[in-house]
């Protein structure tokens, strides 16, 4: 009785024939059409459209920061190693927004503690000489303590990872970074802030994070105008061995 009572109010009201004039194909989308993208084998692999900035092979791709002189850390059996006598590379190409790829690895035999245990950096957007940009730390953080805005996974001194899904040194880790680069209005102020959204050996540890701006390791971070940057890996200036990288490939979004 209750339905019967239901069905009719439905059918006299003007809720139901309202809707009785909307179709399905009213909310269908048909373009623009998607660009076809073959995926690689597994996540790692870089997929059709990506532009691969380390393949194990040379540095083509990369410059010294200082001097933007040809990059001159070590490539051996598909690998890159950090050479931190030459200090930060970058890449050539720069970007806005894009997605990242890249996989690195903390010497098995890594020594010291703290910072100063297999610290090296992702500068998302390279924005001057030095440490200058927005670094997504690399660290050994695998039973090693430090303060937790610094470990790896963490947006250093900004955003504490979600997660710590490290592995232990010797083990090789993934990145997979989206990075969207803060945008400036005319006089130079910040428009919109960078975010960014970081999974770490397929874990989410930075869930669409907005920047305070560049990274500083004294200070309170504040925006600057630029545009696009180059990505940068860093030459950490502590004494303990030497992490090494590689698959290296971005989309640009
Ligand atoms: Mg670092």
């Amino acid at each position: 009785m209750r339905y019967q009572i239901l069905f009719t109010a439905l059918l006299s009201g003007s809720f139901f024939m309202a809707n009785a004039q909307a179709k399905p194909e009213d909310t269908e989308v048909w373009d623009p059409i998607p660009k076809v993208v073959t995926p690689g084998e597994s996540f790692r692999d870089a997929p059709s459209d990506a532009i691969i900035l380390f393949n194990g092979k040379n540095l083509d791709e990369w410059v010294q920061v200082d001097d933007q002189s040809a990059a001159k850390w070590d490539v051996n059996g598909n690998i890159l190693t950090v050479n931190k006598k030459y200090g930060n590379i970058e890449t050539k190409r720069k970007f806005t927004n894009y997605q990242l790829h890249l996989e690195w690895r903390v010497p098995a035999d890594i020594t010291g503690t703290g910072q100063a245990r297999g610290n090296s950096g992702v500068f998302l957007a390279s924005i001057g000489k030095g440490d200058a940009g927005y670094e997504l730390q690399v660290l050994d953080s695998y039973n090693n303590k430090t303060y937790v805005n610094g470990m790896a996974g963490s947006i250093y001194k900004q955003a504490i990872p979600l997660a710590n899904p490290g592995r232990k040194p010797g083990k090789w880790q993934t990145y997979d970074v989206v990075w969207t680069a803060p945008t400036f209005n005319d006089d130079g102020t910040v428009k919109t802030k960078a975010r960014v959204t970081v999974f770490f050996n397929g874990v989410l540890v930075e869930n669409n994070f907005e920047l305070w701006g560049p990274t500083l390791y004294i200070g309170k971070p504040a925006y600057k105008q630029h545009g696009p940057a180059s990505i940068k890996l860093q030459a950490h200036g502590d004494k303990s061995e030497p992490l090494s990288y590689r698959n290296i490939w971005v989309r640009e979004l």
